[in-house]
């Protein structure tokens, strides 16, 4: 297997998108029997997602089992880390960090940290406090702060303000108006630990979802795993097909929340610098060895653009990039390209 998990070249097309019809929410479904085993799959509404888990077992209930812990741990991770729940932890960091650090427990404190590397790799592209502009954003109800309100607010957007304790991972605000969102790593990084648990558990064949977010884990009997990317102006197409093993795959894109005023699309990837939606291109899709670093960096290339983007990518070993610029155009990475070009 090549470096990235993709077994065969990609399939650039118009098909009509291959991604799996799902069963109905809430229910532990047998699927398709083979090699003395079944697939099994259940979705769910969490995190503000659907979340998807399918793997290959010989027992049921072993099954069952293992996805419902894997459902359980997502309620888990969205209690302490949803900006919308206000017993969260983050909430109370957001309300609480600047007049004295709060201590946010090791989880929290690693993924914050992990969120600052991504940060400092990315030149500020990544940032978890443009949430500090973000908030005053409402998609479904099409609102954006006003002019003024945004500049105002933007001050308060850099990751250095974030003042980390690793003694007591404790977390501190050091300035006035700053506000953590973690929703551009944290469904990632529930994707990594629900495919540890399903490891735990002996599975050795399945997959975890969240949105935009999917974790691999070995393949299909001997046959990928097959990914659509969704083509960013046409939800009934694909512009891509991706066979894939052993892998986590994120897309970010301007099409799953957002309004358009004016002619303009305000949507929910926003840039640091500006505090507004960042607009050069429609789509990003990273793929990479674990989710919480394919979901910040899909975030991260949307706002770094295509050039700055590819440059990035092309530096890091085991990580590529298909983006999707604002003509419709795809870009790759130097390794999908070269892998492409050895496959025609
Ligand atoms: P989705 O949440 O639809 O899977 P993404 O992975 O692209 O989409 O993440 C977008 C989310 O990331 C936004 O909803 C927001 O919570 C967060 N976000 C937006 N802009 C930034 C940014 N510049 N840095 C860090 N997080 C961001
Ligand atoms: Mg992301």
């Amino acid at each position: 297997m090549n470096r990235s998990g993709l077994t065969a070249s990609i399939v650039f097309t118009c098909l009509l998108s291959t991604s799996i019809a799902w069963a109905e929410e809430g229910d532990c479904v047998r699927g398709e029997t083979t090699h003395g085993g079944n697939w099994w799959r259940e979705t769910a509404a969490i995190m503000g997602t659907d979340i998807r888990v399918e793997l290959w077992d010989t027992d049921e209930q072993h099954a069952c089992e293992a996805i419902a812990a894997v459902m359980s741990e997502m309620h888990r991770l969205d209690e302490e880390m949803s900006p919308f729940i206000e017993t969260s932890t983050l909430s109370l960091m957001n309300r609480e960090a600047y007049q004295s650090p709060v201590p946010v427990g090791k989880e929290m404190f690693d993924l914050v940290n992990r969120s600052l590397d991504i940060s400092r790799m990315t030149g500020g592209a990544f940032d978890v406090t443009y949430a500090s502009v973000g908030r005053y954003y409402d998609f479904r109800k099409g609102q954006k702060p006003a002019d003024d309100e945004r500049r105002r607010a933007i001050l308060s957007i850099d990751y250095h303000y974030l003042a980390m304790n690793a003694d007591d991972d404790s977390i501190g605000y050091r300035h006035d108006g700053v506000y953590v969102d973690l929703g551009g790593i944290a469904k990632g990084y529930a994707v990594d630990r629900g495919i540890d648990i399903l490891v735990k558990r002996g599975i050795t064949q399945g997959m975890v979802g969240a949105g935009g977010d999917s974790r691999i884990l070995g393949d299909r009997f001997g046959e990928p795993w097959v990914v659509g990317i969704r083509d960013p102006r046409n939800r009934d197409k694909s512009v891509a097909v991706l066979p894939l093993m052993d892998v986590s795959v994120s897309t970010s894109g301007d099409y799953e929340r957002y309004f358009i005023e004016d002619g303009v699309r305000y949507h929910h990837i926003i840039d640091p610098k500006t505090g507004d939606s960042a607009r050069s291109v429609t789509s990003v899709t990273i793929i990479g060895s674990d989710a919480t670093t394919t979901d910040a960096l899909s975030t991260s290339v949307f706002v770094m653009g295509v050039e700055r983007g590819l440059r990035l990518i092309n530096q890091m070993t085991g990580v590529d990039a298909i983006i999707v610029d604002g003509h419709g155009e795809l870009h790759l990475s130097d390794s999908l390209m070269e892998m492409t070009a050895s496959n025609q």
